[in-house]
């Protein structure tokens, strides 16, 4: 009513700081301008109100006139919407968009030089999934709740509690000193868990595996510190679930480096920096070459010859593998066709390429096998591919098909590290294979009549009975070969006959006899 407003403070109605500013030199210029405010009613009770602002001029005087309109339940929708955009549903907790920007402010403001360490703790349920499958969704969803309030005790109001997902937590931790802070919230996390969880009608135990990533480590973004907070959340459960662990000084060095060979390795593809080496695959019985295995080397500009287990990992996870594959592919297929050309080779002599496990799973992979082919000029034929045992069982319906289709091309097929994967032997015969390569381990390892030998011996039954061929890796002394070729081995490689030679030691080699009576 006039007579509450009239005289009154301007104050003691609107709450200032909650406005948008009026912009004056916008309503100087246009005639218009527009704000939003918070007024407080006669009642007590609050409403936001829009202003229409206009200058007017009247008998050579300013005035201001605003036209206002009630904008309250408009502002507490959209209050709402936010809420839910920023909030899981069903904890209420602070979804991972909100974490990430909490997260960013509280490291701007460290970098300010406001405030202590930020600490983040990622947590991750040990046995959510038995949980949801023995007791349904509904318990699982309950113990979500319930754990999200049982998070929220075990902290402090200007720390954050989020849920990013399934059974996965993060908790912010602002102004901690150090790990010791960091941690003594993870050990109080893990004595609330240890109290159990009534789900309609059921006691449910839990625990709860815990990655802590500090401030201290130097992060600017938000991103790495939930990244490697995830990391060693998994090393926490590699190292037996129900516990907490630090990403230190030691695993941000590794994380940086693989960064650095992740960075390196695209230039590498850019410049060609790969080479191709050959390893003489040979019989056994006659002593003679049978072919070559391809293995890749990485020339690094300033590492050096870099070797396979450093990089394809990382190539393997950028999905890079697929291209230096397909190159070592063509340049195998190319070399072969020239020892051919220079009769260093017999025809049936034969190069094997290593495939990884996203090679195989590319719809494009017969395509470009066939391309190497017919570029080189190379007989089917003279090509094998080696697949790991554990990509080939990891997936066995597609593997079949995929191995089908490449042996229709007239290649080969060979399992590599066989005996390594965690296959049932019964499974073998499924699949169209030629050749097993027995796992260097075994035969490093192999003592007469012990268990090593006997393995070997099994594969080599097994793959006689289903015609296929065996080679032995990594044979390092004239002792293996014999006890090899007595379990009846017919073919081999290792250090004993030859290490893996670049093309001219390998051309070389091949003209100093080592084919046998085979150059024409
Ligand atoms: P792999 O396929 O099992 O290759 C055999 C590895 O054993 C090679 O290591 C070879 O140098 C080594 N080796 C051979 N004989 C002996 C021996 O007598 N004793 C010992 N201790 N080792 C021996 P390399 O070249 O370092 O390759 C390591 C792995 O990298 C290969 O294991 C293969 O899985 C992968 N790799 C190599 N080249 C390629 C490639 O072009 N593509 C893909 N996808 N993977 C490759
Ligand atoms: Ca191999
Ligand atoms: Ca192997």
């Amino acid at each position: 009513a006039p007579d509450e407003v009239i005289g009154a403070l301007f104050h003691d109605l609107a709450y200032p700081q909650d406005a948008t500013r009026l912009d004056r030199d916008l309503l100087l210029r246009t005639g218009h301008a527009t704000l939003e405010k918070r007024y407080r009613r006669g009642d007590g009770r609050e409403v936001w109100l829009r202003a229409a602002t206009s200058l007017v001029v009247e008998d050579g005087e300013q005035r201001v006139l605003s036209i206002c309109q009630d904008i309250t339940s408009a502002r507490r929708a959209q209050a709402q919407l936010k809420h839910r955009a920023d909030h899981d549903p069903l904890t209420g907790l602070p979804n991972r968009d909100l974490l990430r920007r909490h997260l960013s402010s509280a490291l701007a403001r460290l970098h300010a030089g406001d405030g202590e360490g930020v600490g983040l703790l990622f947590l991750d349920l040990d046995r959510f999934k038995v949980i949801n499958d023995s007791l349904g969704h509904l318990a699982g969803d309950q113990l979500l709740v319930q754990l999200a309030r049982r998070l929220e005790e075990c902290i402090r109001g200007t720390d954050t509690v989020a849920r990013l997902g399934g059974d996965e937590f993060a908790i912010l931790l602002t102004d901690i000193e150090d790990y010791a802070d960091a941690s003594r919230v993870a050990e109080r996390i893990h004595e609330e868990l240890a109290r159990p969880f009534h789900l309609g009608g059921h006691e449910v135990y839990t625990s709860a595996s815990i990655g802590i990533t500090l401030s201290a480590t130097g992060y600017q973004d938000p991103e790495a510190i939930l990244r490697d907070a995830d990391t060693v959340m998994y090393r926490a459960k590699a190292n037996g679930k129900a516990r907490h662990e630090l990403f230190d000084e030691a695993m941000h060095a590794r994380a940086v480096a693989l960064l650095r060979t992740e960075t390196d390795l695209r230039r590498a593809v850019e410049r060609d920096e790969f080479r191709v080496v050959y390893q003489p695959i040979l019989s056994l019985l006659t002593g003679e070459v049978a072919g070559f295995e391809a293995l890749v080397r990485w020339h690094h500009p300033e590492r050096g010859v870099v070797p396979p287990a450093e990089f394809i990992p990382v190539a393997e996870e950028t999905g890079l593998i697929v291209e230096i594959g397909r190159r070592v592919l063509r340049e195998a297929c190319r070399q072969l066709s020239e020892w051919q050309a220079r009769g260093l080779v017999r025809p049936a002599h034969y190069v094997s390429v290593n495939l990884s496990g996203k090679q195989f799973a590319q719809a494009t992979l017969a395509a470009s096998v066939a391309e190497a082919l017919t570029d080189a000029a190379l007989d089917p034929r003279c090509l094998r591919l080696e697949i790991t045992e554990s990509v080939v069982m990891s997936h066995a319906e597609a593997a079949c098909a995929t191995l089908g289709r490449l042996r229709a091309q007239g290649l080969g097929v060979s399992i590599d590290d066989f005996g390594t994967g965690y296959s049932s032997l019964s499974y073998l015969h499924r699949f169209p294979v030629d050749t097993l390569k027995v796992d260097r381990s075994f035969i490093g390892r192999m003592g007469e009549g012990d268990e090593n030998g006997e393995i070997v011996r099994t594969i080599i039954t097994l793959a006689r009975n289903l015609d296929m061929q065996v080679v032995a890796e990594g044979v390092e002394t004239a002792r293996q070969g014999d006890l090899l070729r007595g379990l009846g081995c017919e073919f081999a490689q290792g250090y004993f006959f030859s290490r893996p030679l670049d093309p001219d030691a390998a051309a070389r080699w091949l003209a100093a006899g080592h084919a046998g009576a085979a150059a024409t």
